[in-house]
């Protein structure tokens, strides 16, 4: 049995890397790379707070999906549909926060991801938005043995505690034990879709990867939805939100990517500039704005 988790995450830095990062680049690439031929960044995997789904990795889970990430590739391409894989996870640390302590009482720590991507043409866009830090944000999918309750030890599932409610002034939380596996990772395209997704109950096997993607799926039409709201309002400001949502809700990810790009180039020829000046105004939506694509 295991459950299947998604959480969000965030990217550090980005740089050249030294030897010894180098060294363990080759461990996993195809051929020997220069230093000069790979960008390296950091990025926050998961850490050991109660998270906003009442959910929280013990340390010891932490520990378990250090080594489970490590080689585990991550996608940037803006078409889910043919996800490229250009970034892979070839270091992982623990890194304790001292003087934070958990909602749980357990010292803070987190689980770091230290990624490497090539540099190339293809990829020199993806690096300028990292560095500008616009791709902030990334998916992260693992699954767990079991989703303990915090209150009577018992399993989540069946214990009939609910995550969230309070029991005798106790907060009831998931500990999340017995890392299984971790899966491949995303960055996100709108970083505001904080709450889109923890797969629940779901059992191992086959076809838990291809649940966890499907969720990834989701929520990367979500993003998309959202920033076709938004460019669509900059583009044209005389367009009426709600109905823009309504369009945008019927579409899918073919004519959502058309859309954004159309939009796009609007927005840049308006602010007389290039494409990436209409990054400039991301995240000024709110999160309740967004909420209707929300899953
Ligand atoms: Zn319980």
């Amino acid at each position: 049995m295991s459950v299947e988790i998604l959480k969000e995450a965030g990217v550090l830095r980005g740089g050249t890397p030294g030897a010894e990062d180098l060294a363990l680049i080759h461990a996993l690439s195809r051929r020997a790379l220069q230093a000069d031929e790979v960008y390296t960044f950091c990025v926050r995997l998961c850490d050991n707070e109660i998270d906003r789904d009442y959910e929280r990795f013990p340390g010891q889970t932490l520990e378990e999906l250090a080594a489970l990430f490590v080689g585990k590739s991550g996608g940037f391409d803006h078409q889910w549909s043919a996800l490229s894989q250009v970034a892979r996870i070839y270091r992982t640390e623990l890194v304790r926060e001292p003087g934070i302590q958990t909602g749980a009482g357990e010292p803070g720590c987190f689980l770091k991801g230290y990624a490497y991507m090539l540099r190339n043409e293809k990829n020199q866009s993806l690096i300028e938005e990292i560095e500008g830090g616009i791709k902030k944000e990334v998916s992260v999918g693992c699954a767990v043995e079991q989703a303990v309750c915090s209150v009577c030890g018992g399993d989540m599932d069946s214990c009939g505690h609910v995550k969230g409610q309070t029991y005798d002034g106790r907060l009831c939380w998931a500990e999340l034990v017995g890392a299984r596996d971790a899966y491949e990772w995303s960055f996100v395209a709108v970083p505001a879709q904080r709450r889109a997704g923890v797969l629940k109950g779901l059992r191992g096997g086959a076809g838990a990867q291809l649940e966890y993607e499907a969720a990834l799926g989701r929520k990367y039409l979500a993003g998309l939805r959202s920033e076709v709201v938004r460019l669509g309002r900059l583009a044209d400001p005389g367009l009426d939100r709600a109905l823009l949502v309504k369009i945008a809700g019927r579409l899918e990810e073919p004519e959502l990517a058309a859309l954004k790009e159309c939009y796009e180039g609007r927005v840049a020829q308006s602010l007389g500039g290039g494409p990436q000046l209409s990054y400039q105004t991301a995240g000024q939506e709110t999160e309740a704005q967004d909420g209707a694509f929300l899953i």
